[in-house]
């Protein structure tokens, strides 16, 4: 397989642990942009993938470059996404242990390409299951029904998901994928009611407005022109030359009936899309005494039919807020400003949850319809997570914040997880252990998630007090409970030096990837994510089955407080990181070049910045603290055995005492290398760099 390797693949180091100089962020950086000069985007931290967005299709997906993976060891071949999904599925299928492919980075930097390449590889390559062969294409055909919903164009991606997602793909006992679920986290729902400058709302209103077609339009009272709708003209960039809405929407139709959708469900589906649009052009007028009143009557029209819901109810739930006083019904009219924040609710709502609802109904669809027979209780899974990166712009908010809690989590996961396995396999292989200094991020997880006293528990004890608490008295309390906390700080508590780049309104956490200031503006109001009690009622009697669903009664007399946004967050991310824990992890860290998304641009500033959010430092550095390099015996014997006599051209014995007479001949120290139960560990890459070379001569 020596031939595998050609000089171009070569060229820098194709994995970091074997840089001499490896506490350099310099040298780091400069075997990145050596190889992305050459094309050559990914590179390895021992086992982790570090991959660099391309921005050009660089033809090395295909099948024969499918085949050139599988079933080689990592190390014989030039790293690839493809050798991560391999090696995975490999341990899945010999070692029947559970996988999960986690990918990081930030927004544009690859994870969702990622995401689709190694679904690809794996309906491609696995062996078909006996029954139910549909399950492959539903797998892929999820993923545009999906990203239509759950993507949009912003300023940093134009097919950026707003949303977290994990992918389970079940095997059964003979490798073939029978079955998949997945989880969705925290899809951003204000995209719906408002875009930045050069940003979109999400592709499906594009895409049905572009290639609906007439008679579909014509039934839903949608116009093609998304001018037309205020909902999709915040941003002023309805087209984006990277996208096709029309041969989406095609995409987008067909994969609708491939994960099993009937007509009628289609028709119920493109009823909320639009109606959400017709929302957005409701409008107001204040009567004499300021309070609203609808004067778009044709929308409501439209909205009564699609929704299939009672007209007066819905134009008096917009324009007044019930409240139930001492057991009585009360309507107190809303003022223009309240109306509109009301439709908007309303319009967030209805997206939001059609959209979890869509996930459900994905999962249905993916649900292993052999879920019942004998087989069913030998799969194995293998997860796909697609989740945000670490998030820092100039204005930081509550969503800022979420994010950035759940980077925490998983940094931690992976600590947790990098180092137990080393340490495991220095015990497996009898190895003594050597522990590792590193900066162990759990308090800055505690100072956010701790019961009583953590951020969330104290906004959600601020949202317990309607009327009393703003998002002021949530940073003094705030301020009250975490005083001396090293990695908290606001304004009031900051010394004279630092308090000059904080404002009132803000808190700053020194987050384990840098310092990020939030401003508490909206905190309250997002947490909260109330809906006025007759716009829900309204809902409830929807008769659009898909409404109905996602709307239940048992909302409207329920006691209970529902959970807020941040503890929702919270207990999905202790579940998720329960489900990764049980797997074992791979990881692929990507990385964005530029933020102009043009090929061939290196831009070194925003690659630190990118190296050091991700942790790659620190990985690498835990990574050589013990050995640099490990190898099976049989395959370093492979590789090396033309340099000794005594092993060339077959070695008869153990490969484990052929190594040892190799590495005799080749003249290593005892403190360069340790001998395992089943691989020989290599202290120093320079060790390891003098053998390959003796190799090339
Ligand atoms: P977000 O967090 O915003 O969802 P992301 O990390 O998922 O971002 P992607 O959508 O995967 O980013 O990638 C952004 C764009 O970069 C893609 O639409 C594609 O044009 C390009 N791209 C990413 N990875 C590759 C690749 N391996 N080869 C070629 N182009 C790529
Ligand atoms: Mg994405």
């Amino acid at each position: 397989m020596e031939s595998a390797l050609t000089a171009r693949d070569r060229v820098g180091v194709q994995d970091f642990v074997l840089l001499e100089n490896f506490t350099s962020e310099a040298a780091f950086i400069e075997n990145l942009r050596r190889r992305f000069r050459e094309n050559l985007i990914y590179t390895y931290i021992g086992p982790v993938l570090v991959s660099v967005n391309p921005y050009r299709d660089l033809q090395i997906y295909s099948r024969q470059h499918m085949e050139r993976y599988r079933g080689v060891s990592f190390y014989e071949v030039p790293p690839h996404l493809f050798a991560v999904a391999d090696t995975a599925y490999r341990a899945l299928r010999t070692e029947r242990r559970d996988q999960a492919v986690m990918i990081s980075g930030e927004s544009g930097a690859g994870k969702t390409e990622a995401t689709k390449r190694l679904l690809q590889f794996y309906a491609e390559t696995c062996p078909a299951p006996e029954r139910g062969g549909a399950v492959r294409d539903r797998l892929l055909q999820s993923n545009p029904v999906l990203e239509a919903f759950g993507n949009a164009k912003t300023l940093r991606n134009d097919n950026s998901s707003r949303f977290g997602k994990y992918m389970d793909v079940q095997f059964d006992f003979k490798g073939a994928p029978v079955g998949g679920h997945i989880l969705s986290y925290l899809l951003e729902k204000s995209r719906v009611v408002h875009q930045n400058h050069g940003e979109r709302n999400f592709h499906v209103f594009y895409q049905l407005l572009e290639g609906g077609e007439e008679e579909i339009l014509r039934r839903l009272g949608l116009e093609r022109n998304p001018q037309s709708y205020l909902y999709l003209v915040k941003g002023q960039c309805a087209k984006v030359s990277s996208i096709n809405d029309k041969s989406d929407w095609k995409v987008v139709r067909k994969a609708l009936t491939v994960i099993d959708f009937t007509e009628d469900e289609v028709e119920d589906l493109l009823s909320i899309v639009a109606s959400v649009l017709h929302l957005g052009n409701i409008h107001f007028a204040a009567d004499e005494e300021s309070n609203a009143q609808v004067t778009t009557e044709n929308q409501l029209k439209y909205l009564t039919r699609l929704l299939g819901v009672e007209g007066s109810m819905l134009r008096e739930a917009l324009t007044h807020r019930k409240i139930i006083a001492k057991g009585e019904e009360l309507l107190s009219p809303l003022n223009l400003e309240q109306a509109a924040y009301a439709r908007d609710a309303l319009a967030k709502a209805v997206y939001s949850r059609t959209f979890t609802w869509l996930v459900r109904k994905i999962n249905r669809s993916l649900a292993s319809k052999d879920a019942e027979s004998p087989s069913w209780r030998s799969t194995t899974v293998l997860g796909l997570l697609d989740i945000y990166g670490f998030e820092v712009f100039q204005h930081n908010s509550f969503e800022q914040f979420c994010i950035n809690y759940c980077n925490e989590k998983l940094q931690q996961l992976f600590i947790e997880l990098t180092l137990k396995s080393e340490q495991e396999e220095y015990e497996a292989e009898g190895i003594a252990w050597e522990p590792v200094q590193y900066f162990n991020n759990k308090i800055i997880c505690d100072l956010v998630e701790e019961k009583f006293k953590g951020i969330i528990s104290i906004l959600d004890e601020e949202c317990l007090r309607p009327g009393e608490a703003t998002d002021l008295t949530f940073l003094e309390k705030l301020e009250d409970t975490i005083k001396h906390h090293p990695h908290f700080l606001t304004h009031k508590l900051a010394d004279q030096r630092t308090r000059k780049s904080l404002d009132r309104g803000e808190f700053r956490l020194l987050h384990y990837a840098g310092e990020v200031t939030y401003s508490v503006a909206g905190f309250l109001d997002k947490n909260n994510d109330l809906l006025f009690r007759n716009l829900k009622e309204t809902m409830c009697s929807s008769e659009n089955p898909i409404m109905s669903q996602c709307f239940d009664r048992s909302e409207l007399s329920d006691k209970k407080r529902p959970e807020t946004v941040a503890t929702q967050f919270k207990m999905s991310l202790l579940q998720l990181v329960e489900i990764l824990k049980s797997k074992e992890p791979a990881y692929i860290r990507c990385i964005k070049p530029n933020d102009a998304k043009q090929p061939g641009r290196f831009d070194e500033v925003l690659i630190r910045h990118q190296v050091k959010y991700l942790g790659l430092m620190e990985n690498l550095r835990v990574r050589r603290a013990g050995f640099a390099y490990r190898r099976k015996y049989e395959a370093f014997l492979q590789r090396y055995k033309s340099l000794c006599p005594e092993t060339w051209p077959t070695w008869a014995g153990r490969p484990q005492d052929g190594v040892a007479v190799l590495v005799r001949h080749l003249g290593y120290k005892p403190e360069e290398y340790k001998m395992g139960r089943t691989k020989i560990f290599i202290r120093f890459p320079k060790t390891l760099f003098a053998t390959e070379d003796a190799l090339e001569v």
